[in-house]
């Protein structure tokens, strides 16, 4: 029997387990995929937002200022990746100055601090490869950006070193609601738990559908994206906006946390919860959209496209409260701001079940670091060069990215099953740079065989075939 039982290992499920992980309590990751951030945590734009831009009174605005406050300690204790970068709303026109003021006086409101209108002197001396046409920006210090696939990992192994027992390839299908417990079916499995905390993004509709706690529809938004070489990040030191649509935020340009230039997202609301595909049509628009922002933006540098769906809700707002149900706690419609939001909401989890009887006994021991996987290293071509030939653990494994053969072992040998090249990928960077892995996958993939015993494409492949199966039935 199982306290508590959270759904879904995204930035939202793993913050909560690793905020509670803190109390002796008995705990549950459960999660769809064979890996944690598998959802819309892995494809977004990685902005910690300022809290600006949320509508005054909203939980998005709320959580927004809260969890922008908790970065920086994060990052002190988990090593996922974050820094404070500043970001530009910028705009062109009269029009654009009246919806600066308006976002500058809903940031006031929000009690959003650093904040300022600045005009195009002073935009061009912070930002010099600036459209030179800008005229208004608001300016707020406080944006910034982070790795959000690391953080989640960092959240997970840290929940996990902490006791928090995590289900990987385990897809909720039923819960059955007795009087004192839940029942919840998985797999060949069914766990008891006393309460259940549903952060399953773009499904969390369809999890709370299933013990009629479902007063809310999802529906999934798709925004792409491009990303450029590393390096490339450097033209920009602040996250550059534009003007919001009623589509939202908009296209930004922006430099990765590991400076990668990156442009997008677009929003077009979807009727296909795995269709995360992308196409030349949407993403001409974006480089037009880009292109107002960086009129020199090198299409040559390009290296992938990506895109995520965003789990919108019909209440327009973020879901965080005990449904009519009870002790099953609604995390829902966690579109953006969530990365940023995602710590504060789990300090309000935490909360909610401690009012609704839970009791929670700080442990006596809580380990609060986790160490990271990627060791920062400064190596010449000429290095690298002889370091690929090198036996050990200095070995260059991935030559674009540099990594070295002790990170890929470090993620294959923590506390987190990883068995595909693609977690690697998000663990290491192996194969994130611009050759895409064509000259680091087979080094990868033997490492995998030695250390975990298969063969990560044969995994892939019968994860991707088992996906079609489910589909089946
Ligand atoms: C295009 C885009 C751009 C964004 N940009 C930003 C940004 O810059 N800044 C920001 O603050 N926010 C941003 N966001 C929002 C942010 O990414 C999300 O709010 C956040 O990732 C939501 O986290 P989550 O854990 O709720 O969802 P997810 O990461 O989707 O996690 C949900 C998990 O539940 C699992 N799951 C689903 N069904 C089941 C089941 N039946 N059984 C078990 N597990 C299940 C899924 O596999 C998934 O891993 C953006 C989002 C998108 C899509």
């Amino acid at each position: 029997m199982y306290d508590i039982s959270i759904i879904g290992a995204g930035v939202v499920g793993c913050n909560i387990a690793r905020e509670l992980s803190k109390y002796d309590l008995k705990i549950s990751l459960i999660e769809k995929s064979y890996d944690v951030s598998n959802g819309a945590s892995k494809a977004n734009s990685g902005i910690v937002h300022g809290g600006y831009a949320a509508k005054h009174g909203t939980l998005k605005s709320k959580f927004n200022v809260l969890g922008n406050k908790m970065y920086e300690k994060l990052n002190q204790e988990l090593n996922f990746g974050y820094r404070k970068t500043g970001g530009l709303v910028i705009g062109f026109e009269e029009d654009d100055l009246q919806k600066i003021k308006e976002l500058y006086e809903n940031g006031l409101k929000n009690n959003v601090e650093n904040i300022k209108i600045i005009e195009r002197k002073q935009i061009l001396n912070i930002e010099p490869n600036i459209n030179p046409k800008v005229k208004y920006a608001l300016y707020s210090e406080d944006v910034g950006i982070t790795s959000p696939y690391e953080f989640t990992i960092a959240l997970a192994e840290n929940a996990v070193e902490n006791g928090v027992e995590l289900y990987l390839n385990s897809q909720v299908k039923d819960i059955k609601k007795e009087k004192q417990y839940f029942e919840i079916y998985f797999n060949d499995e069914m766990i008891r738990t006393k309460y259940i905390i549903n952060a399953a993004g773009i499904n969390s509709d369809k999890i709370a559908k299933m013990v009629n706690a479902n007063n809310f529809k999802i529906i999934p938004k798709k925004g792409q994206y491009i990303i450029f070489e590393k390096g490339t990040g450097k033209k920009f030191n602040n996250v550059i906006f534009q003007v919001p649509t009623k589509k939202g935020k908009g296209v930004l340009v922006t430099s990765t946390y590991h400076g990668n230039l990156m442009i997008g997202p677009n929003s077009e609301e979807t009727d296909d919860r795995e269709d995360i595909s992308t196409d030349i049509e949407t993403l001409k628009n974006i480089i037009k959209t880009a292109k107002m922002s960086y009129p020199d933006l090198n299409m040559k540098k390009a290296i992938r496209t990506y895109s995520g769906l965003r789990a919108s809700s019909d209440k327009k707002d973020f879901i965080i409260e005990e449904s009519r149900i009870k002790n099953f706690i609604n995390v829902s419609g966690i579109e953006s701001p969530g990365l940023t939001s995602s710590p504060a909401i789990a300090i309000e989890i935490k909360n909610i079940l401690s009012k609704i009887g839970l009791d929670l006994i700080k442990k006596e021991k809580f380990s609060k670091y986790r160490k990271p996987i990627i060791i920062q290293k400064e190596l010449s071509d000429e290095e690298v060069k002889k370091l690929l030939n090198e036996e050990g653990p200095k070995k260059i494994i991935c030559r674009c990215e540099r990594v070295y053969q002790e990170e890929i072992v470090d993620a294959l040998t923590r506390n987190i099953e990883v068995k595909t090249l693609d977690s690697v990928k998000r663990r290491t960077r192996a194969g994130m740079g611009k050759c895409q892995g064509s000259f680091c996958s087979s080094r990868v993939s033997e490492l995998i065989k030695k250390y975990k015993g298969v063969d990560p494409e044969t995994y892939k492949n019968q994860w991707e075939l088992l996906k079609k199966l489910k589909k089946l039935t």
